[in-house]
């Protein structure tokens, strides 16, 4: 099931997607993940269009794993690594489904990175490959937002990869999804930029949860981003993205000016 965070009225509600429109639950997403899709209390029906969508998850960090599609390290001629490049971004970046993605004044080069991405249903410490999946509460899409420039001119990648909205989320969190072989791709303005497979990531989610939660404790609705297929380019002003995962959705958001 799709679970979905959306705003009417100025009120903000959980709700599940069905026949095109939204019904409103009464229990968090997180807590609706665990749940029979029967035994959720099930409201009001909502068309998708007289909501604004908002991001699935307040994440308290979103891990993100560098290099780790195997089609996206032929295309940098770069060695599979043996360990996962770990970075984070902060919680402030991040936005939701058609929330514009604000283009920094500091950098002269934006680019996006479509990316599958974990959401952590349960406290995770120290988490077993066999067992790491029950600790998964379901999956969404992520728009790792990046200022190329500011990544090569200063090593560390904090800066690049936190401006604020550089964190697109959404629209919502699938429950049912095998994250082994799932189509991805980006558009932009309609173009395809990016076209790959979940199949082709060096790490398997079940491999990034082990290796994570070894190193920090992953809390619920905490965001593991699972890195970029081949394609990568640069954003524009005016330029809208659209990031799909094959049984999730897409993800769409427009670059504008600060
Ligand atoms: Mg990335």
């Amino acid at each position: 099931m799709k679970l979905v965070r959306f705003r009417t009225n100025d009120k903000d509600k959980n709700g599940v997607v069905i026949n095109g429109g939204l019904v409103e639950i009464n229990p968090s997403l997180l807590d609706a993940a665990q749940s029979p899709f029967d035994d959720l209390e099930r409201k009001e029906f909502y068309h998708l269009d007289e909501v604004k969508i908002l991001p699935p998850v307040h994440p308290s960090k979103v891990v993100c794993v560098g290099l780790n599609y195997r089609d996206h390290a032929e295309e940098l001629n770069m060695t599979l690594p043996e360990e996962p490049i770990l970075f984070i971004k902060p919680s402030s970046t991040v936005i939701g489904h058609e929330d514009n993605i604000l283009y920094p004044p500091q950098s002269h080069q934006v680019d996006y990175e479509a990316e599958l991405a974990v959401v952590i249903g349960r406290k995770s410490r120290l988490v077993n490959q066999e067992d790491a999946l029950d600790y998964v509460a379901g999956y969404t899409i992520l728009n790792d937002v990046t200022a190329r420039d500011l990544q090569q001119k200063d090593g560390q990648w904090t800066r690049a990869k936190s401006f604020d909205t550089f964190c697109p989320i959404g629209p919502w969190i699938e429950t049912d999804l095998d994250p082994s072989n799932q189509k991805i791709g980006m558009k932009i303005n309609g173009q395809v930029k990016q076209d790959s497979n979940t199949k082709n990531m060096i790490f398997s989610v079940e491999e990034l949860v082990e290796f994570i939660s070894s190193i920090m404790t992953l809390n619920p609705g905490d965001v593991i981003a699972t890195g970029t297929p081949p394609g990568v380019g640069p954003l524009q002003v005016g330029d809208v993205a659209e990031v799909s995962v094959e049984g999730i959705g897409i993800l769409k958001n427009e670059v504008s000016h600060i």
